[in-house]
């Protein structure tokens, strides 16, 4: 699994945040979420997904999934709540 941040209208990696603190926040949040679904592939086109953090915190990970279809974004949303 790939996972970026928008970040001022740009998916750049996290590592490449340009702020310290966010960076730190979204790089946790890219840990875990790699943790938590990124073994998950589509059921139905065995393909990966592209996970776009839009917005981080400790409490909450607002994001996009982007993939083949529905079935795998529902899933990821499914594993992520
Ligand atoms: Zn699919």
């Amino acid at each position: 699994m790939l996972i970026k941040v928008l970040w001022n209208g740009r998916e750049v990696d996290p590592k490449e945040v340009p702020d310290i603190v966010q960076r730190a926040i979204y790089e946790e949040a890219a840990q875990l979420a790699q943790d938590r679904v990124g073994r998950i592939r589509c059921p139905k086109h065995n393909t990966s997904a592209t996970l776009v953090l839009k917005k981080a915190s400790a409490q909450k990970l607002d994001f996009d999934v982007r993939g083949c279809c529905d079935e795998l974004a529902d899933a990821i949303h499914a594993a992520l709540k």
